[in-house]
This record gives C-alpha cells, structure tokens and sequence, in this order.
C-alpha cells in the first residue's frame, strides 16, 4: 500500500458488534430483559431514583401506545408518587428517600413485567419517528402535549445511553479484532479520517488506550471537554461521529456541548447524588434536564438546524472528497440512511478505491435466490458506486486487518 494515500474509515453498526453492544432495535428488548439474565458476570449498579423515574416514564408511554395494557392505575401510582415527592421537599415526613426508592422499584418491575408479557416489538426508530414529527407538524402526539412528548424522549435517550454505556464499560478493550484494526491505523494510518455512525465510545476509548491522538473535529466554539490530549508527533486521527455520541450531553442554558469521560457517561445522567452541571456556563439544575443527550437517528437529521452537526458533515464531506482510498468497516449502506448515502455519494471521487468489509451473513454468495442477493449490501455498493473500483470481504474486520498488517 502507498503510504501516501489519504485513507477513510467508516464505520457501522458491524464494528460495535464484537464488543456486544446493542444495537437500538434491540435497546427495548434490553430494558424488558431482567436484568440478573443479562449480566451474569457481574453486579448491577444500585439503580439509581432518577434512573427508575426515566424508566417508568418510557415504560408507561410505551404501554399505552404500543400494547393494549390499561395502564390507567399504575400511571395514577407514579403520579401520586411524584405529588408526595414534591410535598416531601416541604415537610420530609411526608415520604422518605428510601420509601420513594422503594415504591419506585416496585412500580418499575410491575412495568417491566408487563413489557415482557405484552411481546411488545416496536423499535425505537420507529418511536423516534413519532417523536420528529410531532416537532415538525407542532401537533399533538396522539393525546399528548410537545413538553410530555420532549420529557419522554429525553427519558428514552438518557436510558439509551445507560444500557449503551453499561456494555462499553464492560468490555475489556483487549478484544483481538479491535486490536487489528488498531495496530494497523497506528502503523499505516496514523493520519487518516475515521466517519463513524455509531454513538458508543469504542473508538476513543480504544484510541485512548493505543496512545493515539484523535480530534473531535469539534470547533472549539462549541464544546467543552476535561483533559485533551496533544500529538507529539504531530499525526492526529480525525474522528467524526455524525449522528453524535452517548458522551455528548448539550446545555439547553448555554448551547455548548459537554463531552464526558467515556467512562462515567453511563451514571453521569442518573447520579441522584449531584445536580446537573454545565461544566461551560456553570450553570445547575435540579430538578429539570438540563443537559441534553447527543444521538442523532437519521430521521432527526432532517429537523436538526445545529452548526455542531453542520460543522461535523462538512468535516465528513471535506476528508471523503480527498480520499483516495475508503475502507467501510461494518456498514452495510442501510436505506434508512439517506442524508449519509447521499454525502457519500456526492463527495467520494470516482477514482477512489473502496473496500467493503462485513461478515459471512452479508455474503451474497451465500444464498442461490437472485431476489435475496438483492437485498444485501454489496447490490447496495454496485448501485451508489457504479464507477468505483470495490472489493468485497466477509470474513469480518478482525481478520482482515490482522492479514493486512501481516504483509
Ligand atoms: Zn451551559
């Protein structure tokens, strides 16, 4: 390979895969799960009461729109309960912490029975939809106002993140198919751009973890950030995640966006213990969100009128223009993805070089039926870059960096 060539990444749902992360049509199934089936291997962090409120709330809404419960009673329990909790900041005796705890766990599992008797299957694309075009018509989501509408689509996002951060903390970061991808950017592209559609923090946590430098590509302007660090070699990766990051929460006071240590995003929203802060503008809230997280569903995209985003694509748009050479890792080119496609395929010169990395599910050749071949990624690629020279390979990323870097 020619050092020279000025190389892009772009990466998709298949590069979180090894690590287990959920993918958000599964992030339902994740929330009705009990959770002593899902993580065996370790303790559950105390749930916090913040925590349980966004879940009743997600839990309740999902209930009465999507399944054909009557949720009529445990709406007026979580009501009444909000009602003591506020009396309780007047006179303490009225409800103590740990009583509200209690009947909020109680009232959380009831919910989350219901949920998995229910075989409840919507997505969360499809609950997002809903949610942006309440926002973009200004009407009322079936009988609800747009704050209970922004209440619980803040409360799925902030469990979103929770669910999402508690399997990015639990992975060891010394998986074997990261560790390829990695080596090989350390030692051949050290310069090169990384687009990444997903929002979990594999990819700075595993460039934290190699001593690679990377930018946001945010403009300073806009965000805010504790210890950054700086290239001695002056070779910086450009990390450009387009639909945003669960470490990304943006201050509704001031704008700016405060990017958390990966590490502790998870609890960062759910802490009962500490107020939300803006690390910016200072400002803290109690009771209301204040900070408000970052995941862009390729729907939101056509509502969003933020300079952040505008700023990110054209960082994206910028690195594929000069590309000469663009490795898709894990991205399959979903339909779903229209603004994306179309960067793509307006910014990406003819004469660039693509490789198209996936796993053995996605092989064409795996089926004999023309009308399945159809619907897999490489008619996708063959469709959108007719001109491009494109190689196709299935046997997953982690096997074919570990070959390139072998010679
Ligand atoms: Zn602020």
């Amino acid at each position: 390979m020619d050092k020279k060539d000025r190389i892009v990444f772009v990466l998709g749902a298949g590069f979180s895969a090894p690590a287990k992360l959920p993918i958000q049509d599964r992030i339902l199934q994740e929330m009705i799960q009990k959770p002593a089936d899902e993580f065996l291997n370790y303790t559950p962090e105390p749930e916090s009461t913040k925590f349980l409120k966004s879940f009743i709330t997600v839990g309740l809404f999902l209930l009465q729109n999507y399944t054909t419960f009557d949720c009529a009673e445990y709406k007026e329990s979580f009501e009444e309960l909000a009602l003591k909790s506020k009396y309780t900041k007047l006179d303490a005796s009225v409800l103590s912490e740990d009583a509200e705890k209690n009947e909020l766990l109680i009232l959380r599992e009831k919910i989350r029975d219901c949920l998995e008797k229910s075989n409840i299957h919507v997505s969360l694309e499809d609950v997002f939809t809903s949610f942006d075009k309440t926002y973009q018509s200004r009407e009322y989501f079936h009988r609800f106002s747009s704050q209970y509408v922004d209440e619980i689509k803040e409360s799925i996002t902030r469990l979103f993140v929770y669910y999402f951060s508690k399997r990015c903390k639990n992975h060891t970061y010394i998986e074997s198919d990261y560790l390829s991808f990695f080596s090989y950017l350390k030692n051949y592209a050290p310069n090169s751009a990384i687009i990444s559609t997903n929002w979990d923090v594999l990819t700075e946590t595993y460039l934290e973890k190699q001593k690679l430098c990377y930018d946001l590509s945010l403009n300073d302007a806009y965000y805010t950030k504790d210890g950054t660090i700086t290239s001695k070699s002056g070779k910086t990766i450009k990390l450009i995640k387009i639909h945003g990051s669960i470490n990304w929460f943006r201050c509704l006071n001031c704008g700016k966006i405060n990017i958390v240590n990966s590490s502790e995003c998870g609890n960062y929203l759910f802490d009962d213990k500490s107020k939300e802060t803006c690390k910016s503008c200072r400002i803290t809230k109690n009771t209301d969100f204040l900070l408000q997280s970052q995941i862009i569903t390729p729907t939101m995209m056509k509502s969003l009128n933020s300079q952040l985003y505008t700023n990110l694509w054209s960082s994206a748009r910028e690195a594929l223009q000069k590309a000469d050479h663009i490795y898709f890792v894990g991205y399959s080119l979903p339909i779903a993805d229209f603004d994306f496609r179309y960067l793509l395929h307006q910014s990406i010169s003819d004469k660039a070089k693509i490789d198209v990395i996936l796993y053995h599910d996605d092989d064409p050749n795996q089926t004999e039926k023309s009308k399945l071949k159809d619907l897999l990624p490489e008619k996708r690629y063959r469709d959108l870059f007719a001109k491009n020279h494109i190689d196709f390979h299935y046997d997953g990323f982690g096997s074919f960096f570990k070959d390139k870097l072998l010679g």
